[in-house]
């Protein structure tokens, strides 16, 4: 036995870390970035910025500049706090944190975003995960009915969910805000593609919170994430952060950025357009079922015995383009690829190998 097997909890030898394919010289579409580098003049004027940027000195760790900023750019409503992560990962960390009961059960649709199965393992949570019909829509009976069994401290309510894509019905996500015995925190991580939004109603729920993310419009590389709630909830996530969480780099270069949202607005638009395009598209190709989707990504399943998708998995990146390969996670995805939306030129790339993949 090694001296770190001795050490290192069972449940984390037996884990496996996060993984994020190698996607050298391939085209990107594993991970639901937005495909739109900046405007070159935007891009100059932010090289301007970071050279202003003391990095000698310490953040400010209340970020306040950039609080305020997101507050009005992304209409949090008054009387809300906002608490920033280093991503909406660190934010899943900081929440369970601030939960962590002994014996406390953290609850989820499954599948769904597996950051918030992670983190209650790091945190000495149980973890439920409430099954999803085949077909990915959300059961609310049954989750209902789970959640009355187990008492959830947290639920995470991803809208729309990842892998699947699709947003589950307001009026569901609801009833299960109402009934909840604790915290209900909805991860709006993919909202710009989704359009629909729990943010104006925080004041309507004492037990919700809304997540949201820069990642997905263009910002995957600063990793900021926030949370909005009310003070009472924010102000003790805000106890389990550490004190300079947000760099300068990433506080400078998002304040910039969200000054000229207009950019990033126009490039989601164009994801988005693009999305129904290759919907579309896919929904014609033999042999291959497209789920609906309100996010920036499709997920698809292929037809065939076990192994299919994976078969059609290499065979696409052998043609050089990488997505995400879901077989051999949750039995519901068996099959499924998961494809990120792209420039149409990259979409372009992905239908063709699709289809030659497929043949
Ligand atoms: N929530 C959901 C539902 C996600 O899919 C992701 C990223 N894939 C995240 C949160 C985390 O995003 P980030 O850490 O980049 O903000």
């Amino acid at each position: 036995m090694s001296a770190a097997s001795k050490v290192i909890r069972p449940e984390i030898q037996a884990m496996h870390a996060y993984a994020v394919s190698d996607a050298t010289g391939l085209v990107k579409l594993d991970v639901m970035e937005s495909p739109y580098r900046l405007p070159e003049a935007l891009a100059v004027e932010i090289g301007q910025v970071v050279s202003k940027v003391a990095m000698n000195r310490y953040p400010v760790p209340t970020a306040n500049e950039l609080r305020a900023l997101i507050r009005e750019v992304m209409q949090v409503p008054k009387g809300c706090d906002v608490l920033l992560g280093n991503g909406s990962d660190e934010c899943i960390q900081y929440i369970t944190a601030a939960v962590a009961r002994e014996g406390a059960v953290v609850m989820a649709p499954a599948p769904s975003f597996a950051m918030f199965a992670m983190h209650a393992l790091f945190y000495r949570l149980r973890f439920v995960g409430v099954s999803l019909r085949d077909d990915f829509t959300l059961d609310t009976e049954a989750f209902l009915a789970a959640m009355a069994k187990e008492q959830p401290c947290v639920i995470w309510l991803a809208y729309p969910n990842n892998p699947t894509g699709n947003a589950f019905p307001a009026a569901d996500v609801e009833r299960i805000i109402r009934a909840a015995p604790g915290l209900v925190v909805v991860d709006e991580a993919y909202q710009p593609f989704a359009g629909a939004t729990f943010m104006p109603r925080l004041a309507e729920f004492e037990n919700l919170v809304v997540m949201r993310t820069v990642s997905k419009i263009g910002m995957a590389g600063l990793r900021l994430g926030y949370v909005c709630g009310r003070p009472e909830w924010i102000g003790s996530f805000d106890k389990t952060r550490s004190p300079f969480n947000i760099n300068v780099l990433t506080e400078a270069v998002a304040i910039k950025l969200l000054r000229n949202k207009d950019v990033l607005d126009a490039q989601a638009a164009n994801v988005l357009a693009e999305r129904e395009r290759v919907r579309i598209e896919l929904a014609r190709q033999p042999g291959l079922v497209v789920y609906p989707s309100a996010a920036n990504f499709l997920l698809v399943r292929i037809a065939g015995p076990q192994g299919a998708g994976t078969r059609v998995f290499e065979s696409v990146k052998a043609q050089g383009v990488l997505v995400k390969d879901f077989s051999g996670g949750h039995p519901q995805l068996e099959n499924c690829l998961r494809l990120t939306i792209g420039t149409p030129e990259e979409n372009r790339i992905l239908v063709a190998a699709l289809r030659e993949a497929m043949k």
